[in-house]
C-alpha cells in the first residue's frame, strides 16, 4: 500500500482528486490533512469518508508539530500540497494569510517531509530518501503573470506574479525548486490554469455568476469583462495530477490546460442563456486591482513526455456544473 498525504483535501480540488484517487488506484491510502478554514468543507469528503482507505485529520499546514504528528501516525511516502488561501480578492485586502499558508506551510511541508523520508547521505553529502517518495506542489498558471492577445504560458515562461495571492504561489514553488536543487528532495510543481466543476467555493467566478443567476441577482464583472481565462474541468485536472505523481520526471515543472480560453462575460451570458435569462443581470463595476488581462497554458510537454490531454467538452460541463449547483440549492 502507498500513503498519500493530501493537504487542503477538503477543498474544490483536493476533494476532486481524493475521489478520484481513492476509485482509480487501488493501491494507495489517503490522509487528508486540512484545516477547514473558511473554504474548507468536510461535506466535500461525504462521499468517500466511510471509505476504509480514507483517513481524515484537521491541522494547519504552517504548524510543524501537527505536521510532525501525521508524519509519526502514518508512513507517508508521497505529498500532494494543495492546501492554500486561494481567493485573488482576498490577498488583495489581507495579504498575510496567504504568506503564512502558501509560503510558510509550504516550507514546513517540505521541511518535515524532507527529514521523515531522508535515510542517509550520499559521499557528496547530499541526502538520500525512502525509494519512491515525492512532494508534488499543485500551483497555478497565475505565477506567469499576464498575456496580451497572443501567445501562451509555457514552463520556460518567466515568473512574473502580479496579486499578492500569485506572489505566494510563486514563492511556494521557488521553495520546493530550491528543496530539489539543495536537498535532492524528489519534487514536480504543476501549474494549471483556472478549473471548474462541482464542489468549488461559491465565491469563485463560475460558482459565483451560477447562484447569482438563480437568484435573479446582478452577475458583476470587473471592468468590461473581458478578461480571458484558459478553462479546465476538474476531473481533467486531477487526472493530470495523479499522471505527474506517478509519472513526472524528478525536478520538473508540468503545466497544465484545459485549451478552453473564454472571456468571462462570454461565460457569464452562457450561464444566463443555459438558465434562459436575459443578459440585462449583467453588471460591469470598477476593475480589480492589478487584474490579469489574459492566461493562456502551453501544456504540450504533460502531452509529450506523459501522454495526457485534457477531455472533457466545455459546455457539458458548463452545463453539468449549472445542473450541479442547481440541485444543491434545491437540496
Ligand atoms: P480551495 O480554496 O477550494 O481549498 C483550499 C483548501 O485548503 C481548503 O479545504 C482549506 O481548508 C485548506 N487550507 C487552507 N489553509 C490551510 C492550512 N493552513 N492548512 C491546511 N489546510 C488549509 O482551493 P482549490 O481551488 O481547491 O485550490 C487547491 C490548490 O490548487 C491551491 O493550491 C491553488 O493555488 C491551486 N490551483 C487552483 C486553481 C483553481 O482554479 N481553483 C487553479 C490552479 C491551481
Amino acid at each position: 500500500m502507498k500513503w498519500l498525504l493530501v493537504t487542503g483535501g477538503s477543498g474544490f480540488i483536493g476533494s476532486n482528486y481524493i475521489e478520484y484517487v481513492l476509485e482509480h488506484d487501488k493501491d494507495t491510502a489517503i490522509i487528508n490533512y486540512d484545516l477547514l478554514t473558511y473554504a474548507g468543507n468536510k461535506a466535500n469528503s461525504k462521499s468517500v469518508e466511510n471509505h476504509e482507505r480514507y483517513f481524515f485529520v484537521q491541522g494547519d499546514i504552517a504548524n510543524k508539530n501537527q505536521v510532525r504528528q501525521v508524519f509519526e501516525t502514518y508512513p507517508i511516502d508521497r505529498v500532494v500540497n494543495f492546501a492554500a488561501e486561494t481567493h485573488v480578492d482576498n490577498s488583495i485586502e489581507n495579504p498575510s494569510t496567504f504568506i503564512r499558508t502558501n509560503v510558510l506551510g509550504t516550507q514546513v511541508m517540505l521541511e518535515v517531509a524532507q527529514n521523515y523520508w531522508m535515510i542517509g547521505r550520499d559521499a557528496l553529502g547530499y541526502p538520500v530518501y525512502k525509494e519512491g517518495v515525492k512532494f508534488l506542489q499543485i500551483s497555478t498558471d497565475e505565477v506567469y503573470g499576464t498575456l496580451e492577445d497572443n501567445g501562451s504560458f509555457t514552463e520556460a515562461s518567466p515568473l512574473e506574479p502580479n496579486s499578492p495571492y500569485s506572489a505566494s504561489k510563486t514563492s511556494g514553488d521557488l521553495l520546493v525548486r530550491a528543496y530539489n536543487k539543495t536537498y535532492h528532495l524528489p519534487v514536480n510543481i504543476t501549474r494549471c490554469s483556472n478549473n471548474y466543476g462541482p464542489k468549488q467555493h461559491s465565491e469563485k467566478f463560475i460558482p459565483a455568476m451560477i447562484l447569482k443567476a438563480l437568484n435573479n441577482q446582478s452577475l458583476t464583472l470587473y471592468g468590461d469583462g473581458k478578461q480571458v481565462r484558459d478553462w479546465i474541468y476538474v476531473g481533467d485536472h486531477c487526472k493530470a495530477i495523479h499522471l505527474v505523481l506517478e509519472k513526472g520526471k524528478d525536478g520538473e515543472v508540468y503545466n497544465i490546460g484545459g485549451d478552453q480560453e473564454r472571456q468571462n462575460i462570454e461565460i457569464a451570458k452562457l450561464i444566463l442563456s443555459s438558465m434562459k435569462k436575459e443578459d440585462s443581470l449583467i453588471e460591469h463595476i470598477k476593475d480589480r486591482l492589478g487584474h490579469d488581462r489574459r492566461y493562456a497554458i502551453n501544456h504540450q510537454k504533460l502531452t509529450n513526455d506523459l501522454g495526457w490531454q485534457p477531455n472533457y467538452d466545455f459546455y457539458k460541463g458548463l452545463e453539468e456544473t449549472v445542473s450541479w449547483y442547481i440541485a444543491q440549492k434545491q437540496k
